[in-house]
């Protein structure tokens, strides 16, 4: 194959993580001819060193035709890759840990059942007791989703990318996205290893990807973090749920192989022109005593490894997915606030929908790229009268 057949496609996808080797595998699944670029390896970054954690619970009621759609594609992820990922459909329990946030999660669950979702089911504390017996006895009951589970990112984020490439998609490595434009009907990525083109241009770089969409004058107000992760030595098994609580930070799995893995969006450091998560260890000493708290067997189960990963966040704590406002055949998919994880496989098959022009039920108006211009001119025409008035 010549170097320029190499490089033109029909649709160009920046970011080699969960969302951009997703929407590639679907949109080569419908025959289209895909390009992946991807700046260090695919899975280096959020998509490969997540907490796993496959969770409809607790989101933001916009997120949840997107997250129940993804959810059903994680339990048949096995017939779409060849590889299920190592999704174990364990369950997610939210705890709460007094009166106030047991009315907190009923008050959550009758919200959500108003608007017609049944998923997350409040369940008292003798349930909680029944799901993990071994929890501490002052938890006071919590939410429950039967279906929502964990599984291992990069074995995931490898699945996908292999799946892909087995249908087609061409993947460029260590090839980072410099500058996009648009030339006429084409779209033309500059990088160090020469330009590449195609009718189609996603961008799904991740924390990156603000930056790539400022250069087409789509800004958003995004901004990278570096969350922590703990994995604890083996300890025998006590915890088939994933734990989550409702005021404090928390994310909590037991592995089939004993460890334990901690998390619950924890904001470290970072490095971000180097692309370097670090962590920082009195914050994370705080996240151990939640799980001491809850667990007290635990005080003395060693930490094995921590890490810290570079996510984006929104102001809005809502992804950006779909198209764009100011370019012809331009996407989006990024900004997931540290819960895209779980979303990946059923934002990539709803994008390469869009892209391909097919209809869905589910609308990603939510997620418009323009939503914060909107918002900024409805602050600002809030603001005016005030304004006004105080001339006077
Ligand atoms: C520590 C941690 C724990 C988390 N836990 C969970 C969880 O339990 N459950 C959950 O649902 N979510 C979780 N998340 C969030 C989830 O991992 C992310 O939302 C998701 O992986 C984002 O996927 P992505 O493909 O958009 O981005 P990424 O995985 O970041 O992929 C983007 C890719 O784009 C590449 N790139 C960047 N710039 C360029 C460029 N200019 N040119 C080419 N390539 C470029 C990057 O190298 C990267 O590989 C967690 C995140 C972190 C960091």
């Amino acid at each position: 194959m010549s170097k320029a057949s190499e490089r033109g496609a029909d649709v160009l996808i920046i970011g080699g993580g969960i969302h951009g080797l997703s929407t590639a595998l679907f949109l080569a699944q419908a025959g289209v001819q895909v390009t992946v670029l991807e700046a260090q390896y695919c899975g280096r970054h959020a998509s490969g060193v997540n907490a796993g954690g496959v969770r409809t619970l607790g989101r933001h009621a916009a997120e949840i035709p997107l997250a129940l759609a993804s959810r059903d594609l994680w339990h048949n992820l096995e017939s779409t890759l060849g590889d299920d990922g190592g999704f174990v459909p364990s369950g997610q329990l939210k705890l709460a840990e007094n009166a106030a946030e047991l009315l907190e999660c009923r008050h959550r669950v009758e919200h959500l059942q108003a608007l017609g979702f049944a998923h997350e089911v409040l369940i008292d504390q003798h349930q909680v007791f029944e799901k993990v017996p071994s929890i501490s006895r002052h938890v006071t009951g919590g939410i429950w989703v039967e279906d929502d589970g964990y599984a291992v990112p990069y074995r995931t984020v490898t699945a996908f990318r292999l799946a892909a490439q087995k249908r087609g998609v061409r993947i460029h490595e260590n090839t980072p996205a410099q500058r996009i434009e648009q030339a006429g009907a084409r779209w033309q990525v500059r990088t160090e290893n020469g330009c590449f083109s195609a009718e189609h241009l996603v961008v799904t770089a991740g924390a990156w990807a603000a930056e790539l969409a400022a250069q087409v004058g789509e800004p958003v107000p995004a901004h990278p973090e570096g969350l922590m992760l703990m994995v604890t030595h083996r300890v025998a098994p006590f915890c088939v749920p994933v734990l989550g609580a409702t005021t404090r930070a928390l994310s909590f799995k037991q592995f089939a192989n004993g460890t334990v893995v901690i998390g619950g969006k924890l904001i470290g450091s970072l490095d971000f022109l180097s692309r370097h998560g670090e962590v920082d260890m009195a914050r994370l000493g705080s996240s151990a005593r939640t799980v001491t708290d809850l667990f007290p067997h635990l005080q003395h189960l060693g930490v094995n490894r921590v890490w810290a990963g570079v996510e984006a966040f929104t102001t809005d704590d809502l992804p950006v997915i779909g198209a764009s406002r100011k370019a012809s055949n331009l996407s989006y998919s990024f900004g997931f606030c540290g819960s895209g994880f779980q979303m990946g496989p059923g934002t990539g098959q709803r994008l390469a929908q869009l892209i391909l022009g097919e209809h869905s039920d589910i609308s990603l108006e939510p997620f418009a790229i323009d939503r914060f211009d909107v918002a900024a001119k409805a602050a600002a025409s809030a603001i005016q009268p005030t304004s006004t008035l105080s001339q006077h």
